[in-house]
């Protein structure tokens, strides 16, 4: 018989499972069983108990201390652009300026095959080391630059390249043919890893979004797209669409996307902060879900669009599904630390309750799994592969709550930080990333 390979981490453990509910293992221990490529948690339980259960098969070779370190699962960023790293500290004056000026003459570098490559090398590199290895990802229009990003992610991802027929610049315009024609090729080589991915309705003719969202659906694909980021963009997308034969009638954002099929359960739609009570009634029905972006909506003075704040509690009472999203390059940081902390710090400054970093862990890793369907990863209960992180804590917590602070809030005035906070990723019980350690 095989032996079994067990292996041992112990540490301080933190295991999200609810907007309300974290479990907190202030010194506990995680036990993996490797199965070549993959893994699966065996035990997530108290050191005390662990020791009793486990210290026969514990040896120098297969345990890892951690000592006052936290394991906890990684993180889903469910909104990024990963072709926009290098515009993520550009000046943000309004959302249609900043993609003007800088994000689409950004993304057209990425026409250049080898340019894309090398980009993709390092961007991949630079999230696992933040501890993102899942979510939902933006690539530009061009068909090599995704097969690049595709074959160098690392974890459960959805990506498209974007899609831009109309109202974009000469050089990112695709015709409707050409549109659809990459969709169903993406599809067949990447099947439902690739996200339909309409840049928005400004950029996306109806045509595309309708024909589109069926190639999708049969693949049983995501789609992704944006939707009510800014007052200004609504009132241009609606007077848009009224003008467009069909459309004549629409009474917002929302139904359009509806209209062109983008809505249902496998449907992600970046930011959603102006929405009336109604469209949220039909993103329930359709089982839609919201990704929330907090550093990139925040303040210009916070490096965002300053397109608003998203009201969770309103998205919540219509029990609309959301996860959270870093949305690169309108955020200015790869880490979900910093998403976390931007969500909690925002809406504690307008005195809203309910904003807790336990809800933002939940939201930045099991929320966004159940989204994709991802039923193995979001967190470490037992059965599910063992994609974890390790970060220091500095001093002694009683809840989840207050140790996520400490871990959080000493780099709240350095945020670049967070991006070199984690200092181990294991993906799939195999350790993808060390951090060296400076002596
Ligand atoms: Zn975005």
């Amino acid at each position: 018989m095989a032996q079994q390979k067990l292996h041992f981490y112990q540490g301080v453990i933190l295991n999200p499972q609810s907007d309300k509910k974290c479990d907190y293992y202030p010194s506990g221990l995680l036990v993996v069983e490797k199965i070549g490529k993959h893994s699966k948690i065996k035990d997530i339980l108290s050191l005390t108990l662990g020791l009793k259960k486990y210290q026969k098969k514990m040896t120098q070779k297969n345990t890892v201390d951690f000592g006052t370190s936290v394991i906890m699962p990684s993180f889903f960023d469910m909104h990024f652009h990963w072709v926009q790293d290098d515009v993520r500290q550009m000046p943000k004056d309004s959302l249609l300026g900043w993609l003007e000026k800088y994000t689409f003459p950004t993304e057209m570098k990425y026409s250049e095959k080898a340019y894309a490559e090398k980009k993709a090398e390092d961007f991949f590199k630079h999230l696992i080391r933040t501890g993102t290895m899942g979510g939902a990802c933006y690539s530009s229009i061009h068909e090599h630059a995704l097969v690049a990003a595709m074959k160098h992610v690392k974890g459960d991802f959805v990506i498209g390249n974007v899609l831009m027929n109309m109202n974009s610049p000469l050089e990112l315009v695709q015709s409707e043919k050409d549109s659809l024609g990459l969709t169903k090729r993406l599809l067949k080589k990447f099947g439902a890893r690739h996200a339909f991915t309409p840049r928005f309705a400004i950029t996306t003719t109806p045509k595309v979004m309708l024909e589109g969202s069926k190639l999708a659906d049969k693949a049983k694909a995501f789609k992704q797209t944006h939707l009510s980021e800014t007052t200004q963009e609504i009132d241009f997308v609606l007077s848009l669409y009224r003008a467009l034969p069909g459309f004549e009638k629409v009474s917002s954002y929302t139904e359009i996307y509806e209209k062109t099929g983008m809505l249902g359960k496998r449907s992600l739609m970046g930011h959603g902060i102006h929405l009336s009570n109604k469209e949220l009634k039909v993103l329930n029905k359709t089982l839609t879900s919201v990704i929330h972006c907090p550093t990139s909506n925040a303040p210009h003075e916070e490096y965002g669009l300053g397109s608003g704040l998203f009201d969770f509690k309103k998205i919540e009472k219509n029990k609309v599904r959301w996860a959270l999203g870093s949305d690169i390059g309108g955020g200015p940081f790869l880490s979900m630390f910093d998403v976390m902390r931007s969500f909690v710090q925002q809406n504690q400054r307008q005195r809203i309750s309910g904003a807790t970093y336990v809800k933002a862990l939940y939201r930045s890793t099991l929320a966004g799994a159940e989204i994709l369907e991802q039923k193995k990863t979001g967190n470490l209960n037992i059965n599910k592969e063992a994609n974890f992180i390790v970060v220091p804590a500095h001093g002694k917590a009683k809840t989840a709550e207050e140790l996520l602070k400490k871990i959080i809030i000493p780099h709240e005035n350095k945020r670049g930080a967070y991006d070199d906070l984690v200092t181990a990723v294991y993906h799939h019980g195999h350790n993808v990333f060390q951090k060296s350690v400076k002596l």
